[in-house]
């Protein structure tokens, strides 16, 4: 098997640089296994996607050396692609056009709260006749695309990161909308829809990506399953917080890749630590290396659970 992985910055900001440690960690793997380092980029939704992030996002991982294999892909070319693979699981029964409205399901989540539950889709439209289909059409309501999910199924996969993982179907929100609403057809697709279809087109053997997608995991490999495909394995990588111990972000000053480059960091000194924010060389390896020197060292097994605190004055020791 060819080790595939990929890197899918969504092009709504510079790139952070907790997104450039994703793509450290993906290269690291792809490089240590002699396999492909696949570069997506998900410009699927369009109010916020903007050309200039993505430029930064390519001149960033340039200036680091994380050269890609294959892409740059765009997400926003391949709606064909993914309107197929929404008929198709129309086709099988497998996904529902769910007519309910916003205030309906408004008023459904006014009754969970009251009640003390979580709000999840109740699911209410998921086996209705052809009579009452053409009866919402006619009353000039749009759908949206919802896959169902059984509430009774338990979703298991062993991340590389974290070891065995283990989700219920129910507490996944219900039939789950995989496309929006529009007239005809169906609307734009989604996130944890599309990025199945890519993963299955692009042959990813490895999903490496931050730990805030481990809630869309449970949810996409229902998606693999349904669409007959293998599913891939899983990393999620620690976050990278501040001195509070919080998720590193904006408020907290210098974050994207272009800043750190603005300063006079060096991109070896930067990868460097960026390599080492999560995971740790065997005990003969010194501290200070190239990315080829890591790829020859990488594996998940020496990356931690645990967030990775950012270190101003380690990242100053080894730039200097
Ligand atoms: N586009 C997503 C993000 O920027 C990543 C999706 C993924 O890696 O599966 O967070």
């Amino acid at each position: 098997m060819t080790v595939r992985v990929r890197f899918a910055p969504s092009p709504t900001g510079n790139l952070h640089i907790g997104s450039a440690r994703t793509a450290v960690f993906n290269w690291l793997f792809a490089r240590h296994h002699g396999g492909k380092f696949i570069l997506r980029i998900e410009d699927t939704d369009l109010e916020r996607s903007r050309p200039e992030y993505t430029d930064n996002i390519l001149e960033g991982l340039r200036w680091l050396g994380l050269n890609w294999d294959e892409g740059p892909f765009f997400q926003s070319q391949r709606l064909d692609s993914y309107k197929e693979a929404v008929q198709k699981l129309l086709d099988q029964g497998l996904a529902y056009r769910c007519y309910t409205t916003s205030e309906e399901l408004e008023t459904l989540r006014e009754a969970q709260k009251a009640r003390g539950e979580a709000p999840r889709y109740d699911n209410r439209h998921r086996n209705l006749t052809p009579e009452q289909r053409a009866a919402f059409e006619a009353e000039g309501r749009s759908s949206v695309i919802r896959f169902k999910i059984d509430d009774e199924r338990e979703i298991v996969w062993n991340d590389l990161v974290r070891g065995k993982m283990s989700w219920r179907g129910s507490d996944l929100g219900g039939d789950m909308v995989i496309a929006r609403a529009s007239e005809e057809g169906s609307g734009q697709p989604l996130y944890n829809f599309v990025v199945v279809v890519d993963d299955i087109d692009m042959q990813i053997t490895h999903v490496i990506r931050g730990e805030d997608h481990i809630a869309n995991t449970a949810k996409q490999i229902l998606l693999y399953e349904a669409m007959e495909a293998k599913v891939p394995e899983f990393s999620h990588t620690p976050l990278i917080l501040n001195r509070q111990g919080q998720k590193l972000s904006k408020r907290d000053g210098v974050t994207s890749i272009s800043d750190f480059q603005q300063m006079g960091f060096t991109a070896e000194g930067l990868v460097n630590y960026m390599t080492l924010l999560g995971w740790s060389p065997p005990d003969s390896t010194p501290e200070i290396f190239t990315l080829e020197e890591a790829a020859k060292e990488f594996g998940f097994e020496r990356v931690n659970k645990a967030g990775a605190k950012f270190d101003w004055d380690k990242l100053d020791w080894l730039n200097s």
